[in-house]
This record gives structure tokens, sequence and C-alpha cells, in this order.
């Protein structure tokens, strides 16, 4: 993913230098620092300098000699550091029927879970930010590590102060988690939802392009899409929220005034609730719903010129039934002698989809300021004021 946001001023431009040489490097790259220089534009000196600050603030560790056959001198190659900084990352999207999780873990630098937590909903089925709070701090008191920054994976809208504009299906609005987070934890923090950050997963550690969609079946319908390398935010920092956009105006009634919302025919309650009522003709169910779904999207998809598409739903609902329609439905609609079939997959990430995405973000969003030094002023677009580095060796044990 670009950083196109950041304008460009010296700190900026020794900020993107960080970040290009973390991005080649992440998650598992292993580069000499003059094959780096080179994919980097830098020269030999610029990259050393780089490199020293990088190694010295625990980004880079030199892993070893290069030992590929050649006449020049051998060289050390540098990869990710995973054994210093920690990131607390935690998804609130999982559900078992009307029961929520806050699923939360530490990961390491290259995003890889070292640790777990999960706390179920209270009493009352639901999950309050106080909850989402204690679950970072439990997170943190267990790390023996610093820890990076802190990411919550939120089903709903997302501002991109880190405010939670709405969750339905939380309860919540106008939260400000993200600023909650800082203040109490005095860590830099990032708020995202949860769909997007999947989709960041599947770019990273699955299998999608820079021009993508994700599409998230569960209790109700989401989608995610990338374009050029960067996650499309909208308007109202709503873009992907496809499950109340009418898709069938005569339709059954949906819980938000209109009639045949995409949620309300494909969600997977309401499959599972038609395939339990006709349990031969689940094969057909299915694939109605995947052709029907195919329609809806080939729009978008068109329109953006996307050339793949992850589904992650339950597997008794995204199967080949269902998958083999869509993506029948997708070559009819959208394929010309210019246009070749889109690839459509299921995700095979499993459940820790979101927490690993939000863990890249937090990475992404928080790997260049890990300074050491005391100059100021070279935070990244979402970060706070307080340099990482101090806020989080207060929580170093
Ligand atoms: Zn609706």
């Amino acid at each position: 993913m670009t950083t196109s946001q950041l304008k460009s001023t010296p700190s900026d431009i020794r900020i993107n230098n960080i970040q290009a040489i973390f991005d080649l490097l992440f998650p598992t790259e292993q580069m000499s620092r003059a094959e780096l220089g080179r994919r980097v534009g830098l020269s030999r000196m610029a990259i050393s300098d780089v490199v020293k600050e990088m190694t010295e603030n625990h980004l880079l560790r030199e892993v070893g000699i290069d030992s590929r056959k050649g006449r020049g001198k051998r060289s050390v190659v540098l990869a990710i550091d995973t054994n210093y900084w920690r990131t607390i990352s935690l998804d609130i999207s999982q559900q078992n029927s009307e029961q929520f999780t806050v699923r939360g873990a530490l990961t390491d630098l290259c995003g890889r879970i070292v640790e777990r937590v999960e706390v179920p909903s209270d009493t009352e089925g639901t999950i309050s930010p106080k909850m989402v709070l204690s679950v970072c701090e439990k997170l943190l008191h267990i790390s023996d590590r610093p820890v990076l920054g802190i990411g919550v994976a939120i089903p709903g809208v997302v501002n991109d102060e880190g405010t939670v504009v709405r969750s339905v299906i939380l309860g919540w609005s106008s939260e400000p988690l993200r600023a909650d987070i800082e203040k109490k934890l005095g860590i830099p923090a990032t708020v995202g939802n949860d769909t997007n950050m999947a989709l960041i997963a599947e770019r990273y550690f699955g299998d999608c392009s820079a021009n993508s969609m994700f599409v998230k079946i569960n209790q109700g319908v989401g989608s995610a899409v990338c374009v050029n390398d960067e996650i499309v935010q909208g308007h109202v920092f709503a873009a992907g929220e496809i499950g109340h956009v009418v898709i069938d105006p005569n339709g059954p009634q949906c819980i938000c005034g209109k009639r045949g919302c995409l949620e309300m025919l494909l969600s997977a309650p309401k499959l599972r609730a038609r395939v339990a009522a006709n349990p031969e003709r689940r094969t057909q169910i299915l694939g109605e719903a995947g052709q029907q779904l195919g329609r809806a999207l080939s729009m978008p998809i068109g329109l953006l010129d996307l050339s793949d598409i992850s589904v992650f739903g339950p597997p008794e609902i995204v199967g080949e039934a269902f998958l083999g329609s869509m993506r029948e439905e997708l070559d009819a609609d959208i394929v010309t002698d210019y246009r070749t079939p889109p690839r459509l997959h299921r995700c095979q990430q499993g459940e820790d989809v979101a927490l690993r995405g939000q863990a890249v973000s937090v990475i992404r969003t928080f790997v260049a300021t890990t300074r050491q030094s005391a100059d100021t002023g070279a935070t990244s677009d979402t970060a706070t004021n307080t340099p990482v580095s101090t806020a989080t060796e207060a929580h170093k044990k």
C-alpha cells in the first residue's frame, strides 16, 4: 500500500525511504544493502545511513551472508527484526450466532501472532469500548517487548480520526476509540474497518493483487476495495458497505426501512434459514445466491477494472455451488474481447484474517515513527505526536 498522502518535506523523504525499505523486506524477504539501495534508488552512502537507523531502531537486523555464487565480495543480508517490537491487534467482528468475541493478539513485526487473548461479550451479548480497552491493557501487560502500536478492527464505518462513526451490529455511534486508547494507554493506535483489514491480510499473506475486492459473508455482507494498491475509503468512509444497497426492490422488508437489501438476501443467517426450510434444494439455493452476488458486483468490478475477488464466509455457504455460479455470472457480465475474467476465489486465511490485516496496518502506520533520536515532526499521517519509542519504552518490562 502506498503512502501518497504524505507531502514532500525532508523528514517525509526519510519516512518514505524507511517505508520503502521495510516494504521490500516485509514480511520475510532478505536483501543486501546494495540490492536495497538499487531497488529504492539510493546511493551507497544514503542506503547505509537509512539501514543504520533502521537497525538501531530494531526494525531490521543482519541475518547472514549472501552465499550466492559470484565474483564480487559476499555481502551481509538484512531482514525484518522480529525479536524486538510487538504490535497489539484486535478484531471484534467475530460472531458465533448472537455472541461476539473480542479477539486480541500480540504479533511480531512480520505480523505473526505470538500470543492470544479472547474475551466473550458481556451477559447482554454486547461489546463496549471499555471491554476493548481492557483487552488492549491485558495484552500490553502480557508483552515482554515494547509495543509499536495498537490496532482495532471494527465491523462498521470508521473515519480517518479513528472514530467509529457507526457500527449497527455493535450498536456504537461516534465512539472516539483511537483517542480513548491513546489517552488511556499512551501508545499510538489506529482503528480500521474489519473488511478493509481482511483485504490487507489477503494482499500481504494471501492471494490477491493491487486491484481487488474482498467480500465477507457473515451476519451481514460487507466488502472492501483496493485500487492501485490503496484501500478505497469513500466520501463518508463507507466504501464497501454494500449490505444495505437494494438489489431487489420487490424483495423482503429490511430493518433499515428499505426492501431487498443485499444483506436481506445473502447474509449467512438468511441463506442458512432458506436451506433449512428446503434442504433438498441446497445446491440450487446457494447457486442462485452466488449468481445474485455476481450480478450485483459485476458493475463495480467492471467499473473499477478489478482483477481479483476474494470471498470470505462460512464453508457450508461459500462453497463450490455458490462460487461456481458467481464465477459464471461475473464471466458472462464482465468479459469482453479486451477484458479477461476476474479471478474469483475463496479466502483461505481462516478466522485470523482481520486480526492479521490489522497487525499489518499497525506496522505500516507506525514503522517509520520508531525513532530513538529526539528530533520531532515526522510522525505518520495517522500517528500521534508522541514519539513511539518514548511512549512504548515505558511499557517495556
Ligand atoms: Zn437494509
